[in-house]
């Protein structure tokens, strides 16, 4: 029913990076909000695959995408649907961290997302908590397919460096054009991911610091062993954690066989956290009833 960028009117930006800039807008006509990725410059290859990847999701675990308009000028908007509580890294940074149910039910449903995306050959390439949206009721979506690609088998996986270095799994800086499982880049990043939210901090730096102030991150992630738990986790959760966090990627978890992992079973029938509504006017105290007191 949108048919034109102009029948939007932009409200405030969500975000900015790489890919472009997405504004909360208002349908003038209907009064319904959407949010609307402009990427400047026109339709790259790159920009071409998000736009078909875009174009074949659905799933209540990716974004969902209604219009796309290409402008003679070269601009390219993408509409989707508002999802109201943003992405978990904005989420984090209010809330400090998450607790290990919470966890659990963010780790179930992106899995139910990255099995969605994997079922259909699509690697998503960037997963971290900002391109992880979350509803009011705490519904997961992948979202950010700006590096995602359609595996057509013909592929060479030396062209696997792309996405955010911090997240990438360490066989993507050292295998040198060798064979390795792309599927498997986009668990390693979700294990990093899930282990951010709970401890309140990337973890392979110190409290408080970011991904970059590690000069040497790269090394690590290749050299050293891959971060550690807290102890007050859960051993189901420490299990899941170490099976995503496997440096050889031979040895780590498919999307499918975490599904099936304890920690998911237990969140599946623990439906805490999910229902519960955050971003209203009371959300603080909803939201301290989800995080942990740590
Ligand atoms: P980029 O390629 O620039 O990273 P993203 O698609 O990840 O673009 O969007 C950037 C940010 O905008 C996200 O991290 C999130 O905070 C916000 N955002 C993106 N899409 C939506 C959406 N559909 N609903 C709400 N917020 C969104
Ligand atoms: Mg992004």
């Amino acid at each position: 029913e949108v048919e034109c960028v102009s029948d939007l009117e932009k409200l405030q930006i969500l975000g900015s990076g790489n890919g472009g800039t997405v504004y909360r807008v208002r349908h003038k006509q209907s009064s319904k909000v959407y949010a609307l990725k402009v990427i400047r410059g026109g339709a790259t290859d790159q920009v071409r695959q998000e736009i078909e990847i875009l174009r074949r999701m659905d799933s209540p675990n990716t974004v969902r995408c209604h219009a796309i308009f290409e402008e003679a000028f070269g601009d390219i908007s993408i509409l989707m649907e508002y999802v109201e509580a943003g992405s978990l890294d904005v989420l984090a940074k209010k809330v400090g961290s998450f607790s290990e149910t919470l966890v659990a039910n963010i780790a179930y449903q992106s899995l139910k997302g990255l099995d969605y995306l994997h079922s259909k050959s699509i690697v998503h390439r960037d997963i971290k908590p900002s391109n992880l949206l979350v509803t009011r009721e705490m519904k997961v979506k992948i979202a950010d397919f700006g590096v995602s690609k359609i595996i057509t088998g013909s592929e060479n996986s030396c062209n696997g460096f792309v996405g955010t270095c911090a997240y990438m799994s360490p066989e993507k800086f050292n295998s040198h054009g060798k064979d390795f499982d792309l599927f498997l880049g986009d668990v390693w990043s979700l294990g990093l991911t899930l282990m951010e939210l709970y401890i309140g901090h990337y973890p392979y730096v110190k409290p408080g610091q970011k991904a970059a102030d590690n000069p040497a991150l790269m090394w690590e992630i290749c050299l050293e062993e891959p971060p550690c738990m807290p102890k007050d986790a859960s051993e189901d959760f420490k299990d899941f954690i170490e099976c995503c966090l496997q440096k050889d990627w031979t040895k780590r978890w498919t999307v499918e066989k975490l599904l099936s992992h304890p920690f998911i079973i237990s969140a599946r029938q623990n439906d805490f956290g999910i229902g519960r509504t955050i971003g209203t006017k009371t959300d603080n105290s909803v939201l301290s009833d989800l995080v942990s007191v740590r």
